[in-house]
C-alpha cells in the first residue's frame, strides 16, 4: 500500500558524483522533495536532476537560517571528503536546528601491492615532497595550486575540470579534462608527458582511481595527500547505504 506520509524536504549538499547519483535516484521517489546545493565553483556543472540552488549559505548561521526558512526535514552532506568547512558547518547547523543530519563519504583509497605512496599532510607538504627536476602529474583541482606554482624547479602537469582564474607560470601546464578516466587514458597521459611522480588527494571513489592503477603499472611513486583528520563521521560510504538510511528515516 502506498505511504500516506507527505514528502520530506531534503537538502543535499553536493559537488560530487555520488551526490549527483543520489539526486537522480531521489528525483523519481515521491517520498522526497530534494534541493541540491552547489558551492558554485564550476561555471558549467554537469546537469543535476531536480531542484538546484547555487552559492554559499553564509556560514553556520546562514545555513541554520536556510534550514529553518525552507522547512528542511533532513540534511544530507554528500560533499567531497576534502570539503572540510561545509561538512563542519552542516553538522553544526543541523545540531542547532534539530534537523536530522546524514553524511555520505566514500572510503579512502588504500595502497595495494606494488604501490609506492609517500603520505603528505596537506597540499603544502605535498609540494615540498617533490624531488627537484621531477615531472609531476597534479590532480588536486584548481583551488589549491599555490604551493606548486612556486616549485619552478619541477615540471607540473596540472589536470582539472576548469582552468584557474589566474595565469600560471611556465613550469606549469594545465590539462582540462572531466572524469571518469580509464586506465588506458591515464597510461597515455603519464607516458606522453614523461611523468615520474603523481600528486593527488586521497579522494577515494572509482571514477578517478584509474590514475593509481596506471601509476602502479608504470612503477611510479604517488604523493598522497591525506584526508582532513577531524571530519565529521560518515554515516554511509555508498549511495545504496545512504538510500537505506533514508528509507528507514522516512518510515519512522
Ligand atoms: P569548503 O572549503 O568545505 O567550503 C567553503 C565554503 O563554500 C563553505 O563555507 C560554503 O560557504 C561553500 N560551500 C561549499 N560547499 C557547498 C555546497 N555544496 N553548497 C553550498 N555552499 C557550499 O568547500 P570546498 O573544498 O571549496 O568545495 C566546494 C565544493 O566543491 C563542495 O561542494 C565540494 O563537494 C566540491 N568539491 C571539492 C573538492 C575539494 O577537493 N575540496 C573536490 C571536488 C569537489 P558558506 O560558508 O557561505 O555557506
Amino acid at each position: 500500500m502506498a505511504s500516506e506520509k507527505r514528502s520530506l524536504r531534503l537538502l543535499l549538499l553536493g559537488g560530487t558524483r555520488e551526490a549527483r547519483e543520489l539526486a537522480e535516484r531521489l528525483a523519481h521517489d515521491e517520498r522526497w522533495s530534494v534541493i541540491s546545493s552547489l558551492a558554485g565553483r564550476t561555471s558549467e556543472p554537469e546537469r543535476l536532476a531536480g531542484q538546484v540552488r547555487v552559492g554559499g549559505f553564509g556560514g553556520v548561521v546562514g545555513l541554520a537560517g536556510y534550514l529553518s526558512r525552507n522547512q528542511i526535514d533532513v540534511i544530507v552532506d554528500a560533499t567531497h571528503p576534502f570539503a572540510e568547512v561545509i561538512s563542519h558547518n552542516a553538522l553544526s547547523a543541523a545540531m542547532q536546528t534539530g534537523v536530522p543530519h546524514l553524511r555520505f563519504c566514500r572510503p579512502p583509497w588504500q595502497p595495494g601491492v606494488g604501490d609506492q605512496w609517500l603520505m603528505a599532510r596537506d597540499v603544502q607538504h605535498a609540494a615540498e615532497l617533490i624531488d627537484p627536476g621531477a615531472h609531476v602529474l597534479l590532480t588536486i583541482g584548481r583551488q589549491e595550486l599555490a604551493p606548486f606554482l612556486q616549485r619552478d624547479d619541477v615540471h607540473v602537469v596540472a589536470r582539472m575540470i576548469e582552468a584557474p582564474e589566474q595565469g600560471v607560470p611556465r613550469h606549469v601546464e594545465i590539462v582540462l579534462a572531466r572524469p571518469p578516466f580509464t586506465v588506458p587514458d591515464e597510461l597515455a597521459l603519464l607516458r606522453d608527458r614523461r611523468i615520474n611522480v603523481l600528486v593527488t588527494k586521497n579522494a577515494g571513489g572509482a571514477s578517478v582511481e584509474a590514475k593509481l592503477t596506471a601509476a602502479r603499472q608504470l612503477g611510479l611513486p604517488v604523493i598522497m595527500i591525506e584526508r582532513p583528520h577531524d571530519a565529521p563521521r560518515a554515516d554511509a560510504e555508498t549511495v545504496t547505504q545512504l538510500m537505506h538510511l533514508l528509507d528507514a528515516h522516512h518510515a519512522t
